[in-house]
């Protein structure tokens, strides 16, 4: 059998045999019909043949754990990109997964000083009802082309603190996550249910 230079890959983990069939890459580390690498015909072997097929099964088979959420422990750290249309995605938050950021922005946006009604970082105001956020951004100007939430139905939002805000672009964000519903309890009810179209 010729030597064969093993690649740089990630080669401690493979084994080059020759058969009557050509070269096998075996990984020692995966078993049953997984550890066969690839098979190649002994004329035409190349080296980046075999790197490339170790590298394919690295990416397959022994990707490393991508770090998880620091506060969920489920989610993968997020960082980024910026999303801004139509909903922005929070700016990525150091070992937070995006789902975290995000209500951690919240929550930041909730606790800032001086906000009679709960507003986002643009000043929509924020509802949380029956344990979901929502937000009631402002109508897209005449003429442009743009998405409104809920199909441009028209709700009232009635906040425990008497005021009301009524409006047609009302985006749902989703249930909010049971750990953050103590920073982000309920503040308002539906005025109405949506009007049909
Ligand atoms: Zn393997
Ligand atoms: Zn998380």
């Amino acid at each position: 059998m010729t030597t064969i230079t093993t690649p740089a890959v990630d080669a401690d983990r493979y084994a080059l045999s020759a058969g009557n069939s050509g070269i096998w890459i075996v990984c020692l580390e995966c078993s049953g019909d997984d550890q066969i690498v690839g098979v190649l015909s002994d004329h035409r072997v190349r080296h980046t043949d075999i790197q490339t097929l170790m590298a394919e099964h690295d990416a397959d088979r022994h990707r490393p754990a991508e770090p998880r959420c620091i506060v969920c422990a489920a989610e993968p750290v997020w960082n980024g990109p910026p999303i801004t249309a139509p909903i922005s995605a929070p700016t990525p938050i150091e070992g937070l997964c995006i789902s975290c950021a995000f209500w951690v922005t919240t929550v930041k946006n909730r606790l800032a000083l001086g906000r009679l009604l709960d507003r986002t970082a643009t000043g929509a105001p924020v509802a949380r009802i029956d344990g979901r956020l929502y937000t009631m951004e402002p109508a897209p100007l005449r003429g442009t082309v743009a998405m409104r939430g809920h199909g441009g139905n028209t709700f009232t939002i009635r906040y425990f603190t008497g005021k009301a805000v009524t409006g047609s672009n009302l985006w749902d964000c989703g249930e909010i996550p049971a750990r953050w519903r103590p920073l982000l309890p309920d503040n308002a009810i539906f005025g109405r249910e949506p009007e049909p179209q």
